[in-house]
């Protein structure tokens, strides 16, 4: 349906009684209409221009001043200075169901793929919106869990939480949001997706593998794609949010996905340039920064006596040659709580999830891991630095101790533990074996070409055949019988490994 007939509809809705105010066109350029007459035009109001007698177009009020307004045009029709402009004092908002899933949005919550909203059930939701009080909110404590052994073990995320996601064109930024959502699962975990300026091609294949993956029935998509207006690019993560933030003051616990703010930012500029708004840092308008903190800090973890309700932000950000630097890398970094900082180079040589052991980090820590995954991940990202400051190093010399050799090959042993395929999250079982595997030193002796078979083998194995075992480490129990249990299995399954 188009915006036009949405509007008719809704012009046709209203009761003739009702009061308007009347204003009209002082100008018209590259979408941006100026207008006059009003007393008192509201910031995001959306206002119509009467093109003739039975057809009007919507606009976005984005500026407002003593004797005039600025509003951006939502519709391609051209429109003429002088022609009537009504005001019936409506915000923008959000028009939802807020119990549909499975469905594509756009960035009004018009549906374009999936089932009609349940008129009954239809809410109406500010789009933008105050974030939490600060009284209202409690710490992240409660984990996240993603599926992907190495952000669960050493960047965990944890619900309330707003993790960036960085990393440079195809270093599989997506594809960990994605298995995010693929592992919420029975986990009772609303999940929103939301696509800014992404290739419509991209954002159907995610359809289609949600819904592969059996997700689609916990999930939202809003998509503003590439080829829409800059204003439906910039209101998409702001609609998002909203039913997210819906949702969470309804006790719900939701995962937010903004695929990418890059994409938002520029967007964003766009629009203050046409609005001839003074530049800054890399040609950004001065509120680039308020504009993600406001829609970021509109996550977190509501007290109980609110619900406790919460809503983790994943936003993914683009950079160019690996260089976080940026203007806007930096700005969402100082936002969010941690970053999965994903390194193209890392990615072209397999190691998959590319995730910088060095530069990802999550403030929110051991706080929100499970006892069982806490105990076993503990030593690892230390490890793993060292392993790799150590290789750096190694690559020049030779004859090396055995000491430094033992590091080496543990370090090498930890990068194939933590390799995994996308869509294939692992349970918290197979995780914690993986990481006892490690930490007992049961695989330092065998040969690195082996590993990937035997690390497929223990994933069976951990499934189907650790019983009672398996009931407790999903649910992140641990105590010393559970650990003699667990080693006893693990050194069972070296010995059937070595047998063969
Ligand atoms: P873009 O910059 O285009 O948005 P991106 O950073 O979001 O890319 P993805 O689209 O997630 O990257 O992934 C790029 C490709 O890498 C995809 O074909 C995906 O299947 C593959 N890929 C991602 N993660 C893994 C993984 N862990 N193992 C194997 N392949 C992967
Ligand atoms: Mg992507």
């Amino acid at each position: 349906m188009s915006l036009l007939t949405t509007l008719k509809e809704t012009l046709i809705n209203i009761d003739p009684y009702q009061s308007f105010e009347l204003g009209r066109v002082d100008s018209f350029a590259d979408g941006v209409i100026n207008i006059s007459g009003f007393g008192n035009l509201v910031y995001m109001e959306v206002v119509s221009v009467q093109v003739s007698d039975r057809l009007s177009v919507p606009a976005l009020v984005l500026e407002v001043n003593l004797q005039s307004a600025k509003a951006l045009l939502l519709d391609q029709t051209p429109v003429k200075a002088g022609m009537e402009v009504k005001s019936y004092n409506q915000i923008l908002k959000l028009k939802v169901d807020p119990e549909l899933r499975g469905v594509v949005y756009d960035a009004f919550g018009r549906v374009i793929l999936g089932e009609d909203s349940d008129l009954e059930r239809l809410v109406e939701i500010l789009i933008e919106d105050n974030a939490p009080e600060l009284i209202d909110r409690e710490p992240v404590s409660r984990p996240l869990s993603t599926g992907i052994l190495a952000i669960d073990s050493m960047v965990n995320i944890g619900k309330g939480q707003r993790q960036l996601i960085i990393g440079d064109r195809q270093t599989g930024k997506t594809s960990i949001a994605l298995d995010a959502i693929i592992n919420q699962k029975g986990q009772n975990t609303v999940c929103i997706y939301c696509s800014i300026g992404q290739k419509q091609s991209s954002v159907t294949n995610l359809v289609s593998q949600l819904k592969a993956s059996g997700a689609l029935d916990y999930t939202v998509v809003f998509n503003a794609s590439a080829n829409e207006s800059v204003a439906m690019q910039y209101l998409a993560p702001f609609s998002a949010v909203s039913l997210g933030q819906y949702l969470m003051n309804q006790g719900k616990d939701v995962l937010v996905i903004y695929d990418d703010l890059s994409k938002h930012a520029v967007a964003w500029r766009q629009l203050s340039l046409l609005l001839k708004r003074p530049v800054g840092r890399e040609a950004f308008p001065g509120d680039v920064f308020y504009l993600h903190s406001r829609l970021l800090e509109r996550g977190g973890q509501l007290v109980e006596s609110l619900g406790g309700g919460s809503l983790t932000a994943l936003p993914i950000i683009e950079t160019l040659a690996n260089d976080v630097t940026g203007y806007i890398p930096t700005n969402v970094i100082s936002i969010t709580d941690g970053q999965i900082y994903l390194e193209s180079n890392l990615f072209n040589k397999g190691i998959r999830p590319a995730i910088s052991v060095g530069l990802s980090v999550s403030r929110v820590g051991g706080a929100a891991q499970t006892k069982a995954i806490k105990k076993n991940a503990g030593k690892i990202k230390l490890e793993l630095s060292q392993y790799r400051e150590l290789a750096s190093f190694s690559q020049i010399g030779s004859g090396l101790d055995s000491g430094t050799k033992a590091i080496l090959k543990h370090g090498q042993v930890l990068t194939q533990l933590l390799v995994q395929d996308n869509l294939k999250p692992l349970s918290p079982t197979s995780q914690i074996a993986r990481l006892k595997l490690a930490s007992l030193g049961l695989l330092d002796k065998i040969d690195l070409d082996r590993l990937p078979h035997i690390i497929e083998q223990l994933d069976n194995q951990s499934l189907l055949n650790f019983g009672e075992l398996k009931t407790w480490l999903d649910a992140g129990k641990w105590s010393d019988e559970i650990e003699v249990e667990l080693t006893t299995k693990l050194t069972h399954f070296m010995e059937s490994i070595k047998l063969k």
